[in-house]
């Protein structure tokens, strides 16, 4: 099936077949976990170049493919099988091929090469049921991991001593590993967008944003939530309302039909309303799947337009250098007649 749709996008491209080399487009095709393997899809058949340390679990993951066990280099494969199976133009994924890699297909590859972008990334826009039910459960795993981290954090831990506890504990509920960095930022440091986890401690009175995701077989969850050790002051818990509401409402509104400028236009207005404009500085979310920011972006230079099957996170802050911030963030599905959230931690203010 998703063969089916690359080749549906050859003669578009003009090409008569298609070098996957990108890992995780190498996967999305195929269920391999492995790297250090190629895809070559033909009009025909579709080839997989692998070597002697994978060839046992392709053939369990993959399904539909010749395999490949290389004999010398992937490229020398791929020369001897463009030749074989006389392929006159061949596309390439240019955004992840070095300049070096490109030279030697220029050399070698008895074929026109192509170099094109996007055209495994606009498969991977659209989630197949078993996608969903994948991302699901990444997503369950980070709420798990947001209510057991409640009773964990004390004031005077580090933030490294929570991040590292929580890389834990979604390890024990089936991760493979945590889907980036996790972001503890507490106090001053909560005003950074990105302040992954340092070994600053945790005070009595900090607010502490928790930016985390869980990576399981293969796809990724990406889920904030801010809280509050101790009572934080006025002006932090104003902007935790403005946060709460904004995102509130821009999850409200995601629907399919709207573009990714519109949705983004949702919680930015409504921050911009309060006061807090020019302290949203980034987009108001991006697209998960089998990496932590892919399309689509929901943002003000984003035109593409919402559909079913897309998988996007709405996470609107706000950041006061000196004082704090907030982000509140959550997984959404857009669906038929809507969307569905599938990141359930509880929003309202929690303070510990
Ligand atoms: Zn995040
Ligand atoms: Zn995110």
């Amino acid at each position: 099936m998703k063969l089916q749709q690359l080749r549906a996008q050859f003669s578009e491209h003009q090409i008569d077949a298609m070098l996957v080399t990108n890992p995780i487009n190498v996967s999305y095709l195929s269920g391999f976990t492995g790297d250090d393997s190629y895809i070559l899809v033909t009009k025909d058949e579709a080839i997989f170049l692998t070597d002697a340390r994978y060839t046992e679990q392709v053939k369990h993951e993959t399904e539909g493919f010749r395999l490949v066990e290389r004999k010398s280099t992937l490229l020398e494969e791929v020369v001897r099988e463009v030749k074989e199976t006389n392929v006159q133009s061949v596309g390439f994924e240019k955004e992840y091929v070095t300049f070096a890699t490109y030279q030697l297909f220029e050399k070698y590859i008895d074929a026109k090469m192509i170099g094109t972008a996007g055209m495994i990334e606009k498969l991977r826009l659209i989630k197949t049921p078993e996608e969903i039910k994948i991302i699901k459960v990444a997503c369950g795993i980070v709420d798990q991991t947001f209510d057991y981290i409640l009773s964990f954090i004390k004031p005077g831990m580090t933030e490294l001593q929570v991040s590292n506890e929580m890389e834990h504990y979604m390890r024990k509920l089936g991760a493979k590993s945590s889907s980036f960095d996790t972001i503890v930022a507490s106090g001053w440091r909560s005003a950074l967008p990105h302040g992954t986890a340092t070994d600053k401690i945790i005070e009595k009175g900090d607010i502490v944003t928790l930016d985390f995701g869980a990576l399981y077989n293969g796809y990724i969850s990406d889920t904030t939530r801010t809280i509050a050790v101790g009572e934080p002051s006025d002006q932090l818990k104003e902007i935790y309302d403005i946060v709460l509401n904004a995102q509130i409402l821009g999850v409200d509104a995601l629907k399919p039909g709207m573009t990714g400028k519109e949705a983004d236009a949702v919680t930015r207005d409504y921050i911009t309303k309060h006061g807090y404009g020019e302290a949203f500085g980034h987009s108001t979310g991006h697209g998960i799947g089998r990496e932590v920011h892919e399309a689509p972006g929901l943002s003000h230079r984003s035109s593409t337009v919402l559909q079913p099957g897309m998988c996007v996170t709405c996470e609107p802050g706000i950041y006061i250098p000196g004082v704090g911030g907030v982000r509140i963030e959550d997984d959404v599905l857009i669906t038929e007649t809507g969307h569905e959230v599938l990141t359930r931690s509880k929003k309202d203010l929690i303070i510990l």
